[in-house]
């Protein structure tokens, strides 16, 4: 599942790139000319190594995001002229990110080789694996995909509703089958997860065999009744495995993660428990915990209204194909539930994360479409709080109760699993793969930090596990001697998608957005006499988010009469009049000034008319 994040990211203290400001040359130096063509010949030439001969031969690992977060996973292999890309998924924005709807991994790296893709395998179909694919595929010249069918229905939903359905080849595999791609070879091995179809891969190039294992966890007893294939993983393993590359979400949770059966179980003693109606809210891709609640729903005879669209297009594409299996007339539209008694309903809804817009949401707000709470309902709460949302959820299960609602959140029954391996089990993955190097994946660093120490606890040897950045690059030759290349990376972070905007909020919009959130602004409107340079009229002050002006006359008036000696002093400074020059000067001293007065720093924008 997708969880947001909070390490890294941007924030104030982000350091600033530093940008030299001399070239190292001489500028009286006639010979100038020449030592830079000499220097940008020789940074060219170093460029070209470091991309060709050093690495055409190898093979390169190149984690594009999932490395430092949880979300946005897409990892790149390169061997000689051939490139294949696993998953592109989306990341949601942090509270350090105002205004931000998704992040997706910077790939212009990939753009700039995309006649070198092969292919683009997905693993399954959560958001933090397929969301990217409508903002990158066409970058890359819409590449063939290649997946299974419950995820290649998933994305081609996806793509039809941007209207790109028909660019890229969707291509569905089955596990068994055997992809050549370019210089890999990729083989399958289901895993199980909160949703099905999802695959791990072995991926075979000329230096050797990569198990790239994320999302998942070992279930004997899955809700789809398809566990884990171990007889493959241990085949696999016992042909050598040059490098495993494994989940890292759960890497601190000792023992084993609960099986999607036990949860089944939970669920059915529940609603058997339940006199008057259920609502149930969930993720819309966790299509097995939506066949318990059907599974359930049958067994008390009680239907199903379904609401939210991306629930009710999962559900169809599932249902479509064969991935849910419920009792035929079980769902009913809002209308026709009118005629059952409420011990026959279960109400399906999104937003288990406190989501806004979501259906829960919107029920907990009482303007919801077609669902309103009323004495005696049951609201089951199935996910577990992903960090920086738990206030969201506690304010909407308020007034959930406050509606009338019973409400049942993990706290109170553990109605949620989590779709990923627990320490024993990653530990078995380790085991039954024997790996020579280890890369975890999946995770924020200390969680993949967490994983690497398990690995050290298998006996690995520190020096042949690899915990990576993002756009870091693991280099691996015919003598099969993995490193980290330090003298290359690729262009790596992330591109912020706002509205249909898509990477043009960069990194100093979200500056000025947080400024903005965390001490308002503060408008200068000055009116200048085009001519002369002198003030036509006093200063205009509008704040916002900074202080109530009516109450601070005093403050008002001391940045106007301060605004009018600069305009007086440095208006004249230059010989042409440089209204740029002004403003920077007006914004630094009066922003300086506020601070003395309030220890507040509001984006301060001084604004010249000119008449
Ligand atoms: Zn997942």
């Amino acid at each position: 599942m997708i969880k947001k994040q909070m390490p890294k990211r941007f924030g104030p203290t982000k350091p600033m790139q530093h940008i030299p400001k001399d070239d190292g040359v001489n500028k009286t130096d006639p010979n100038r000319l020449d030592m830079l063509i000499q220097k940008a010949t020789s940074l060219a030439s170093n460029l070209t190594t470091s991309r060709h001969t050093s690495s055409r031969q190898n093979l390169r690992v190149i984690p594009m995001g999932g490395v430092e977060e949880v979300g946005e996973n897409m990892t790149a292999f390169e061997f000689g002229d051939d490139i294949i890309v696993i998953d592109m998924g989306l990341a949601f924005p942090d509270d350090t990110m105002p205004g931000i709807d998704y992040i997706i991994p910077d790939t212009k790296w990939l753009e700039e080789n995309k006649k070198r893709i092969r292919g683009v395998i997905i693993t399954h179909g959560h958001l933090d694996h397929i969301g990217a694919v409508p903002y990158i595929l066409p970058k890359l010249g819409d590449p063939p995909v290649y997946t299974m069918a419950l995820t290649a229905g998933f994305i081609k939903k996806r793509l039809e509703e941007f209207g790109l359905l028909g660019r890229s080849k969707i291509n569905v595999l089955n596990k068994d089958d055997v992809l050549a791609l370019g210089s890999f070879k990729i083989r399958f091995f289901r895993l199980n997860h909160s949703i099905p179809d999802s695959m791990g891969l072995s991926i075979t190039s000329p230096v050797g065999q990569i198990i790239y294992a994320t999302d998942w966890k070992f279930d004997h007893t899955p809700a789809d009744g398809k566990p884990t294939e171990f007889d493959k993983i241990a085949r696999f393993g016992a042909e050598g495995v040059l490098l495993l590359m494994s989940d890292s979400t759960n890497a601190v949770k000792p023992g084993y993660c609960a099986s999607e059966r036990e949860i089944g179980l939970t669920i059915e003693r529940t609603f058997g428990d339940i006199k008057g109606r259920i609502i149930f809210a969930n993720f819309s891709t966790n299509i097995s915990r939506i066949q318990q609640v059907f599974d359930a729903a049958a067994k008390f005879n009680r239907k199903v209204i379904v609401t939210g669209r991306s629930l009710v297009n999962n559900i169809e594409i599932a249902l479509s194909l064969g991935y849910l299996k419920i009792q035929p007339k079980i769902i009913v539209k809002s209308e026709a539930a009118k005629k059952y008694p409420d011990n026959q309903i279960v109400i399906l809804t999104t937003g288990a994360q406190g989501e806004e817009a979501a259906g829960l949401a919107r029920i907990a707000r009482g303007d919801h479409k077609t669902v309103k709470i009323k004495k005696g309902d049951t609201t089951i709460v199935s996910a577990s709080p992903i960090p920086g949302n738990e206030r969201a959820i506690s304010a909407m299960l308020s007034n959930l109760t406050r509606l009338g609602s019973h409400v049942i959140y993990n706290k109170t029954l553990d109605i949620h699993t989590s779709g990923h391996a627990h320490q024993e089990e990653l530990k078995l993955m380790m085991a039954l793969t024997k790996p020579k190097y280890f890369m975890p994946i999946h995770g924020e660093h200390h969680m993949i930090v967490a994983h690497a120490e398990l690995a050290k606890t298998m006996g690995m040897p520190p020096e042949n596990i690899f915990t990576l950045d993002n756009g870091q690059i693991l280099e691996v030759g015919s003598d099969k001697i993995a490193k980290v290349t330090t003298d290359d990376k690729i262009s790596s972070g992330y591109v912020f998608i706002d509205g249909l905007g898509v990477g043009d909020v960069g990194e100093v919009v979200i500056r000025d957005r947080q400024v903005m959130a965390q001490d308002g602004m503060f408008v200068i409107i000055i009116t200048l006499n085009r001519r002369d340079g002198k003030l036509i009229n006093q200063p205009d002050i509008i704040s916002r988010g900074f202080i109530y002006m009516k109450g601070n006359d005093d403050l008002i008036r001391e940045v106007k009469h301060e605004v009018r000696k600069l305009v007086e002093t440095k208006g004249k400074e230059k010989l042409e009049p440089n209204w740029a020059y002004l403003r920077n000067v007006i914004r630094d001293e009066v922003g300086e000034y506020l601070y003395q007065k309030t220890e507040r720093r509001p984006m301060v924008l001084p604004v010249i008319i000119e008449i």
